[in-house]
């Protein structure tokens, strides 16, 4: 879903036919919020199982009812950081898959005159063995991601992945540009942003749909 361009190095996008489907559910401007929030759940497994594809695993003995055998276990811990506000219906379904993961917060507003975001909220738990999993719906101008990778960083944060659904081509860039050790999973790619920053033609904002602002 990416109106024929090509997918930039280290982004990876979910091609699934469900994942077309709710991606066409969270654009379409006349979806109830029920379904908006549902839709915005349910592509969330779906590019958070990709996410997850690579994790390390170990194995373990285990004894089931009929006999012993290998079992197989998370070698990290996990890590979810949604950038508030939007990020936080994603980290819902994100725990839904890895129920154990501990959560940080990124708390980012964007300025409406520049759009540079600003921070105004930062909590992790420990980040330096974990695999960390940043999540938020819209990758726009990028910025805020950027923002949260380098904070991450600085905490000893060294396995991120970035979870959306929408990118658009300039967050990609810039993201790809500034952390080229972050892989990107997303939903759709589209090409551009319009004069607010907002992606064309994207979902609307994120967090006004799924909290019904
Ligand atoms: N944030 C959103 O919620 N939507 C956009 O299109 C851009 C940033």
């Amino acid at each position: 879903m990416t109106g024929g361009m090509p997918v930039p190095e280290g982004c990876h996008l979910v091609n699934h036919p469900l994942a077309r489907v709710g991606v066409a559910t969270l654009r379409n401007r006349q979806t109830s919020l029920t379904a908006f929030r549902q839709a915005l759940r349910e592509l969330t497994v779906l590019v958070g199982c990709e996410a997850m594809r690579d994790l390390e695993t170990e194995t373990v003995p285990i004894e089931s009812p009929i006999a012993a055998c290998e079992g197989h276990t998370l070698k990290h811990p996990l890590v979810v950081i949604p950038i508030l506000r939007a990020g936080l219906g994603m980290a819902e379904a994100l725990l839904s898959l890895a129920p154990g993961a501990r959560m940080g917060h990124a708390g980012l507003a964007r300025d409406e005159v520049t759009f540079e975001p600003h921070s105004y909220y930062f909590k992790t738990p420990p980040l330096e063995h974990a695999d960390v999993f940043v999540a938020d719906p819209m990758l726009a101008t990028g910025q805020s991601a950027v923002d949260t990778l380098d904070k991450l960083k600085t905490c000893g944060a060294k396995r991120l992945r970035i979870v959306a659904l929408i990118g658009s081509r300039q967050g990609v860039t810039l993201l790809r540009t500034r952390h080229p050790d972050v892989p990107i999973f997303l939903t759709a790619l589209d090409s551009e942003l319009n004069e607010k920053a907002y992606i064309v033609p994207g979902l609307g904002d994120a967090g006004d749909r799924y909290f019904g602002t």
